[in-house]
């Protein structure tokens, strides 16, 4: 059985401070959530402050981004080794924001997914079609090169995969359970080809719009293994809702 992963990207939001508040806010209202595994993505100003905040618990950091080389002459970016410094255990890569704002590539997503795997942190693969994709019904072909490509030479084991269709994230336009459903089957089927066996222990997230009152439905899909959650993770009410509901799905 696959352990739900429940992850929290906080985007350009939130002060060292404010990010100090949240874990004190939410560490007590979780305080039962041992069936999951709770993840939180601030912005690199705050890991700092946010990893004292959740010192001993079992909530646990991950990185937005990261570059893919050692060290040297890469202005304005931050390495593996300085995300170890903080404690990150995840790093996203690939989000929809990076590919669309800032032109990453698969194949930029591979180096920097097989940067974090060397150093023992575990990535969150995103992939995930456009709504013009989909009306173009490319959404498989989109997604299908997407894993092949940005999953090239990385290793099965400790892999996370996000799919989160670009017209749902931030839209409060959600993908149907059976549209998620759908495309997450596929992924694990392209993840089978990729990594035999291996496939079946990969978590495959859901992402886009999801909210305390669509959680549970799409949690209770049998290839949907949690959730990456930007908007409702910011309120620490609404982020404990979901993973009370996203623990109440793993006991269903
Ligand atoms: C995201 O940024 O990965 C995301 C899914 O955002 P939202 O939940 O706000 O759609």
């Amino acid at each position: 059985m696959r352990r739900p992963i429940l992850a929290a990207n906080w985007k350009m939001n939130k002060s060292a401070g404010e990010a100090q508040a949240f874990a004190e806010k939410l560490l007590p209202a979780i305080a039962d959530a041992s069936s999951l595994d709770v993840v939180i993505a601030p912005p690199f100003t705050a890991l700092d402050r946010l990893g004292r905040a959740l010192g001993g618990s079992a909530v646990e950091l991950a990185a937005q981004n990261v570059n893919a080389e050692p060290a040297g002459a890469h202005t304005g970016e931050i390495s593996v080794s300085m995300l170890l410094e903080f404690g990150c255990r995840y790093g996203i890569v690939g989000h929809s924001e990076r590919r669309a704002i800032y032109g990453e590539t698969n194949g930029q997503v591979a180096a920097k997914a097989k940067a974090l795997q060397a150093a023992g942190i575990r990535p969150i693969v995103c992939v995930g079609e456009t709504l013009e994709e989909r009306d173009g019904a490319e959404t498989l072909s989109v997604v299908g090169r997407q894993l092949d490509e940005s999953l090239v030479g990385v290793a099965g084991k400790e892999l996370v995969i996000a799919y989160e269709p670009v017209w749902a994230i931030g839209t409060g336009r959600v993908a149907t359970p059976d549209i998620a459903q759908q495309v997450h089957a596929f992924v694990r089927e392209r993840l089978g080809t990729l990594y035999g066996e291996v496939a079946d222990s990969i978590r495959i997230q859901y992402g886009g719009s999801v909210k305390p009152d669509n959680a549970a439905e799409l949690m209770a899909q049998s290839d949907i293994d949690g959730a990456l959650v930007g908007g409702a993770s910011l309120e620490s009410d609404s982020f404990a809702q979901l993973v009370s509901i996203v623990a109440r799905a793993v006991q269903a």
